[in-house]
């Protein structure tokens, strides 16, 4: 067993991008349909702003049916959207929805591509959008997109004519797009970034237009399409068995943690596509003028010569029997001239060669995840399952100086194993998303190194490059490390093999709230990356707060353990906040981070390394009454604050309620839009009206104005509506000043409204009867004021409140005010109810 040395070169690393997961074994269908794929020489990038944005039907349709260079550039990875299938939010949301874009597109057929814009959440207006975007940084990576992809057509999801008709990200994602359509062919725009590609100049850019645009079919049917181009979309593939649709429906269908799981649609379908710029459109082929053959590069005929009659003659029963014409054709394209063409294609040949020859090639490492310096085992397998004459002339790690030679014959169906030991380098970057290892602003990640920009996710950083001797010709292929194993329940596993630090701690909550002068236990978790670890561990925190002690020891023997400390923090008289931090130290070296695991069946394991921190809030806060009941909606962790504040929460089923078990309540609050998804509710809702009317207090939280599962939503007249505040700084207006509800028992004003997070409120009612008293009036800019984000009406002996105000976002955020106000909710008609001081 060699001991080799690693030294990684970082530009390496930025090259090779390699996704590591189950390694994909093609049928000869499969193989089939790449050799058609690669005698195409056409290229198509789809343009829209998050992930489910992408029409699946159009963008499978052109990478199976028109078997073009397919891709999708989303302006954003979707930070700012829900997790309906677990807790992730923002970042982590991020990467998931990534990883359900990029499983999507391994469905389709396409390839996929982002910009440094961050979904910041929902945006009325462009305009909003593009000044909290850095408009220029954007408008510069879709050029950096457009001049590495080099597509012949550009196609838009969204029509850059309709500013404030949707989101602002959709209609912005439709104006960059049609920008640097313009931009990308003039070296005096973004010079820097040709250090690295070249200009290009796409020939057409369309807008996927439909039916919905126009408000009907029928209105649809009737508009002049002379500048459109349209196809068939529901196409049937023999090769899969599948409809394109159906192919389409499996690929959207990857957004799980969106709930986008839908059925399929078979049978034709017209998709169509409006002229926007460029070379005038004649007829319905997007690429009329543009040669999609192999003849559009010099030297390409001669190949085009040898690959044409392997797509016209294939042997489904034995491919490798096309070996030795496909090993030509790939020493013929080394001498190509044009590199964009020699690259993709190259990297096309080469699977099909490897496929063709039933190669199986895998190294895996002997543990999931190593450190810098940590000394592991690689696992080689080199399997040649075809008659073909084939060697393993050599094999070289990523960036390792020396390739080691090997020259071993790879006789036919038998497996050759191999070990080699490894150490990892020390100037190795630990495995995380490229993206999030710098702090952005509300709107942008912040990317230094501009080969990374545009990448899916950050290239793996220990490859390995088997050089094999294919009928006498030299072919390199690039295998990532993986880490495979097996679970008795689940068969044989992979995961990605990761590079991780020695030691990462991590605290159980984002926010701690101190709801009085009271200390509070905080645990840290510190987690060893690698075997043997000993240090100590401290505290990074606010000045006016106290700790301790002061310092802890750690001491972990075993890779993968963790040890759990607690420290004591006490919180200052008066309301304050701030940040802390576990700080590791470890032979003179502090460690900061926290190693976040994202573990789902139908994404990859990723590991993401974030700064650890939270935040700690001292609240100066009063209540009244103690027993919440909460009725869960769609999804919110509004019961757990509550319970941070010191409440007594109890989770009520929908199924349970009725009158005995509402009237131990102090208060009942329904979640986010539990009317609009509890069907139960319709005959529930009864009960908590008589709960209200008979003195009970209830507060209900946003719906959406569509969909309401009951006839009456409240005890008086009361319409939902679109109305929201989505800038999360905009003046509240006290309408009410001397209201029992903003002063008892806490005195609320502007500076509770401070640091909220996202948005004001969403889904005000915009109409209600004389009953209700509205507190606070709001706009975004250039909109009408919108006083519904909070009502309050007297009903019998009790008090009903409804809300749209985004208490749900700004809990998690620590937001003092939001808690302040939501104590006063609870509280309201309690006012002869005596002080009960709650952690007596
Ligand atoms: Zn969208």
């Amino acid at each position: 067993m060699h001991r080799i040395k690693l030294s990684i070169s970082l530009l390496l690393i930025a090259l090779l991008s390699v996704n590591a997961q189950r390694p994909k074994k093609p049928n000869s269908s499969e193989i089939l349909e790449s050799i058609q794929k690669l005698n195409v020489l056409a290229s198509v990038l789809y343009v829209a702003a998050h992930p489910d944005d992408e029409n699946t039907r159009l963008i499978s349709y052109m990478s199976n049916e028109v078997k073009a260079r397919t891709a999708y550039l989303s302006l954003t990875r979707g930070d700012g959207g829900q997790n309906l299938i677990g807790s992730e939010i923002r970042e982590l949301l991020g990467i998931m929805r990534t990883q359900e874009l990029l499983a999507a597109r391994g469905v389709d057929g396409g390839e996929q591509r982002f910009t440094r814009a961050n979904d910041f959440g929902y945006s009325k207006h462009p305009d909003e959008t593009l000044s909290i975007w850095n408009k220029d940084d954007v408008l510069a990576d879709v050029v950096w997109s457009i001049r590495q992809f080099k597509p012949d057509i550009i196609i838009n999801r969204f029509d850059h004519r309709r500013s404030g008709r949707t989101h602002g990200h959709h209609t912005s994602s439709a104006m960059l797009s049609l920008e640097a359509f313009d931009l990308v062919n003039d070296k005096t725009k973004y010079p820097s970034q040709l250090e690295y590609t070249q200009i290009w100049e796409p020939k057409r850019i369309f807008y996927n237009t439909s039916w919905w645009r126009y408000g009907s079919r029928e209105a649809f049917d009737k508009i002049d399409k002379s500048n459109m181009a349209s196809f068939d979309v529901g196409v049937y593939y023999p090769l899969k068995g599948l409809s394109n649709n159906e192919v389409a429906s499996i690929a959207s269908s990857q957004h799980l943690c969106q709930g986008f799981g839908r059925v399929t649609n078979r049978g034709s379908q017209e998709e169509y596509i409006e002229f926007l710029k460029g070379k005038a459109l004649d007829g319905d082929n997007p690429f009329a003028g543009i040669d999609i053959s192999w003849n559009r590069i010099e030297g390409g005929k001669a190949i085009e010569d040898i690959l044409k009659p392997i797509e016209e003659n294939f042997n489904f029963s034995n491919p490798s029997v096309h070996l030795s014409q496909l090993v030509k054709a790939y020493q013929m394209l080394q001498n190509v001239e044009n590199e964009h063409w020699k690259t993709i294609k190259s990297k096309e040949l080469i699977a099909i060669i490897e496929a063709c020859a039933g190669l199986y090639l895998e190294v895996s490492a002997s543990s999931p995840t190593a450190t810098k310096n940590e000394a592991i085992n690689l696992r080689i397998e080199a399997l040649n399952r075809s008659e073909t004459n084939i060697k393993l002339i050599s094999y070289k790690m990523t960036s390792l100086e020396d390739t080691i030679l090997k020259n071993i014959q790879l006789s036919a169906n038998n497996r050759i194993n191999l070990e080699e030991g490894i150490t990892i380098p020390n100037n190795i970057n630990y495995t995380s998303a490229y993206w999030l290892n710098k702090k952005g602003t509300l709107g942008m990640y912040s990317v230094e190194d501009q080969r990374l920009i545009g990448k899916p996710e950050t290239p793996r950083a220990v490859n390995v490059t088997f050089n094999l001797n294919i009928e006498n010709v030299l072919i390199p292929i690039t295998k990532p490390v993986v880490y495979r194993y097996s679970k008795p329940d689940k068969g044989e596993l992979y995961r990605p093999f990761e590079i991780v630090p020695p030691v990462s701690a991590s605290l159980r909550d984002k926010v701690f709230i101190f709801e009085n002068d009271q200390q509070k236990d905080i645990e840290v978790v510190i987690k060893a990356g690698k075997d043997n670890i000993e240090g100590f561990v401290q505290m990074a925190y606010p000045n006016d707060w106290s700790v301790y002690p002061e310092k802890q020891k750690i001491k972990i023997e075993n890779k993968g353990d963790a040890q759990t400390l607690v420290f004591t923090f006490i919180p200052p008289k008066n309301q304050s906040e701030g940040l802390i931090t576990p700080m590791v130290n470890l032979d003179g070296e502090f460690y900061t981070k926290e190693l976040i695991e994202i573990d789902y069946n139908h994404i990859p394991f990723q590991t993401v390394y974030l700064p650890s921190e939270s935040k700690l809030v001292r609240l100066n806060i009063q209540k009244r009454g103690n027993n919440i009941g909460y009725i869960e909606g769609a999804g919110d962790v509004v019961p757990e604050s509550l319970q941070q504040i010191g409440y007594n929460v109890t989770i009520i089923k929908p199924e349970n309620i009725s009158a005995d078990n509402l009237s131990e309540f102090d208060a009942i609050v329904i979640g986010i839009r539990a009317y609009n998804i509890l069907d139960e509710l319709k005959f529930k809702q009864k009960f908590l009206l008589e709960y209200v009317k008979d003195g009970g207090n209830m507060v209900v939280q946003y719906n959406t104005s569509r969909g309401i599962k009951v006839d009456n939503i409240a005890p008086f007249d009361l319409t939902l509506s679109r109305d929201r505040v989505t800038d999360e700084n905009a003046e509240m207006r006290i309408l009410q000043p001397n209201h029992p509800l903003l002063n008892f028992p806490n005195k609320i004003t502007q500076k509770d409204f401070e640091g909220w997070v996202q948005e004001r409120g969403l889904y005000f009612p915009n109409k209600w009867s004389n009953e209700y008293t509205s507190l606070f009036s709001a706009n975004d800019k250039g909109e009408s004021p919108k006083t519904g984000s909070l009502l309050i009406a007297k009903y019998g002996k009790g008090n009903y409140i409804y809300t749209g105000l985004s208490f749900f976002r700004e809990f998690p955020a620590g937001v003092s005010g939001a808690y302040r106000l939501f104590a006063n909710m609870l509280s309201a008609g309690k006012e002869k109810v005596p002080n009960k001081k709650l952690n007596d």
